[in-house]
């Protein structure tokens, strides 16, 4: 068979990134040419995300960008998407195999099958959600590294549950021998996904446990945490933070202020008690960098519920806020609820969030002058380099820095821009 070329786009989350990237891995291991998206191939494969209608619609618009310019090529959709919208998707002609996301391990063998001359029919494989490859060829700096898959908290606004299925947490000694062998392929850095990753537990490993040995593993790396909600994990992990080879850098998801939306949200958590977290991590490292998500126009949200998550963003400093104006998914409660807030009302809202978090962002990157920063470089360039140190923030650096190296720098100043960048001078090597 000669060399086929394939292309993957993915959409979404992290978690998305790592199954794409494990695919990726193989196919280059199969002997498969890996292409841009944007270029000839003979397979696409879209992994695709449903968490909001906006999603849905970027899934069709990078399905049919493909499917329509290249009519020969094999079409496989795969992701969230498929297991929200299977039949309407079914009913795309251009699409060659629909591969839900507990057969979605599966795709090499689908695809090598096919080129083989079997074709198989997904439906009739076996679910595995973590039956994944190691990652070993990616273009990325840091590995991503996933621990667990679904969720059981059905907040009232998420088709997560729907489309990812109950939670189920990956065997320890997997995950150790995962890390262990992504720390000998020499990456530097380790980042746990999943979609509830809080509420890990395994036999009797609970996350931070979790965390815990992976942070003993022998090695120069760091770990760090994607996004996580706020509940499952406690005092252990606050007592971490510390940890020379723990990112400081937390993400935790809001979503609202107000405790009266909190509640119809069916969070687990309340504002007031989301505070006391926020301090109790600011006294264990008072340098933490910490970011959220947020939903605005959630249904019933008033002004002065509004004003309250507005209140939240500025007290607890969050330098990095992911706003998502809330959106029907057919299915969740949310979907059934009056008070459906007007369109133009969630633009301003979110419009006024972006720009505190903006305000929050100068100020907690400035924060940093002064200080240093263990960077990963990015980017090698002749003149100029780029890394990203622990607090996840950019830096630049003049000079040529190996890509993929640690360097030590002290930050020097902060770009003029509404995502500005940090400067740094480079005192001596890290390595
Ligand atoms: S905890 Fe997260 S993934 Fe689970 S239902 Fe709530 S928002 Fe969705």
């Amino acid at each position: 068979m000669s060399m086929k070329k394939i292309a993957f786009k993915t959409l979404g989350c992290r978690l998305n990134q790592y199954e794409t990237d494990t695919l990726i891995s193989q196919f280059n291991q199969g002997g498969y040419q890996i292409v841009d998206y944007s270029e000839e191939a003979d397979v696409y494969v879209v992994n695709t995300c449903t968490v909001t209608n906006s999603s849905d619609q970027k899934s069709r618009n990078t399905i049919n960008q493909a499917s329509k310019q290249h009519d020969q090529a094999l079409m496989v959709v795969t992701g969230c998407m498929v297991n929200n919208k299977k039949d309407s998707l079914g009913k795309n002609p251009r699409i060659s195999y629909l591969v839900d996301n507990e057969r979605k391990s599966s795709i090499y063998n689908i695809i090598d099958s096919h080129f083989k001359g079997e074709l198989i029919d997904p439906e009739l494989l076996e679910k595995n959600v973590f039956n994944f490859p190691l990652g070993e060829e990616t273009s990325h700096t840091r590995s991503l590294i996933k621990i667990q898959d679904g969720c059981n908290n059905f907040c009232t606004f998420c088709i997560i549950p729907f489309v990812r299925g109950r939670a189920i947490s990956r065997p320890v000694a997997d995950i150790l021998q995962n890390a262990r062998e992504l720390i000998q392929l020499g990456y530097k850095e380790l980042v746990i996904t999943g979609v509830n990753i809080g509420r890990y537990e395994y036999e009797s490993t609970k996350f931070e446990d979790l965390v815990e040995q992976m942070l003993a593993l022998p090695g120069d790396f760091r770990i760090r945490i994607s996004s996580i909600e706020p509940e499952g994990f406690g005092e252990k992990l606050f007592s971490l933070l510390n940890h020379p080879k723990l990112a400081p850098q937390l993400h935790i998801c809001l979503q609202a202020g107000s405790e009266k939306t909190l509640l119809k949200m069916r969070r687990m958590y309340t504002a007031r008690g989301f505070k006391e977290m926020v301090d109790a991590i600011r006294q264990r490292r008072a340098d933490v960098n910490l970011t959220t998500d947020i939903i605005v126009g959630f249904p019933g949200e008033s002004d002065e519920d509004f004003q309250e998550t507005l209140d939240f963003v500025q007290e607890a400093r969050f330098s990095h806020v992911h706003t998502f104006k809330f959106s029907i998914r057919d299915g969740t409660r949310a979907a059934r609820m009056d008070e459906q807030v007007p369109e133009k009302v969630k633009t301003s809202r979110s419009e006024q969030v972006r720009l505190l978090a903006e305000a929050n962002k100068r100020q907690f990157r400035s924060s940093l002058i002064g200080k240093t920063q263990r960077l990963i470089i990015e980017k090698e360039g002749p003149q100029l380099s780029m890394g990203t140190g622990e607090h996840l923030i950019p830096v630049k650096l003049k000079g040529r820095f190996p890509k993929n190296s640690w360097q030590l720098v002290r930050i020097t100043g902060i770009e003029n821009s509404n995502d500005p960048a940090l400067w740094g001078e480079a005192i001596d090597s890290a390595d």
